[in-house]
């Protein structure tokens, strides 16, 4: 399971902190409520593209010893099953959906000047599905303003409550994705389907998504 490291800093400040396991313990396990301190379980490993940053972070895990399974503790610039951070991926559908720019102009303004096209469509069309529940979800955050469409009604929320307070929020009381679940982690963003580990992954399943075009998303 995956729950949202409280971090606030830069990339380089999050690697910094990782090394210490009682920084951001879980005090109880989200799991099976159990109230006992969960025990440090390694990290895994996964890509992150953020603004200045193309590269590889670890992720804390935790080990409940009662029920026995494990808590990754994902910092919260980072979408799960995403490889662009939230940063990356707001400023482009901002760019894209709020202010009319193109497609080109809309990964320049999010610092992917060299970005396939088919991966900003990928999170437009992603973002205009999931644009109702967003609208919905984020009412008690943002007071609703008239707005022409769901799509500008969302995107006008998560501006004025901030993305990281809406991904935090959303992600962890209702376990809400801002560019929805893929279907192999819906509804809730839990892998349903059993896949062999490698040793190497000691239980973790790395997952790569790729568009259409066989580009990673
Ligand atoms: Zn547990």
């Amino acid at each position: 399971m995956q729950i949202l490291h409280p971090f606030a800093g830069s990339i380089k400040q999050y690697l910094e902190v990782l090394s210490d396991p009682d920084r951001f313990r879980p005090d109880h396990c989200p799991q099976c409520e159990a109230k006992n301190p969960l025990m440090a379980h390694g990290f895994y490993c996964r890509t992150l593209v953020d603004l200045g940053f193309d590269g590889v972070i670890r992720v804390r895990r935790y080990l409940c010893q009662f029920c026995k399974r494990t808590v990754s503790l994902l910092p919260q610039f980072a979408l799960p099953w995403l490889r662009f951070s939230l940063m990356v991926i707001s400023l482009f559908l901002v760019a894209r959906l709020l202010k009319g720019f193109t497609l080109a102009a809309a990964a320049l303004a999010a610092s992917q000047r060299t970005m396939p096209y088919q991966r900003g469509q990928f999170w437009v069309r992603r973002f205009r599905k999931q644009a109702p529940t967003l609208a919905l979800s984020l009412a008690p955050l943002a007071a609703p303003v008239p707005t022409p469409d769901l799509v500008t009604r969302a995107l006008t929320m998560l501006e004025s409550t901030g993305w990281i307070t809406a991904h935090r929020v959303l992600f962890s009381e209702l376990r809400t994705h801002l560019l929805g679940w893929p279907q192999f982690l819906a509804p809730q963003g839990r892998c349903t389907t059993l896949l062999p580990a490698s040793p190497a992954s000691r239980g973790y399943t790395h997952t790569i998504c790729l568009d259409s075009s066989g580009h990673r998303l």
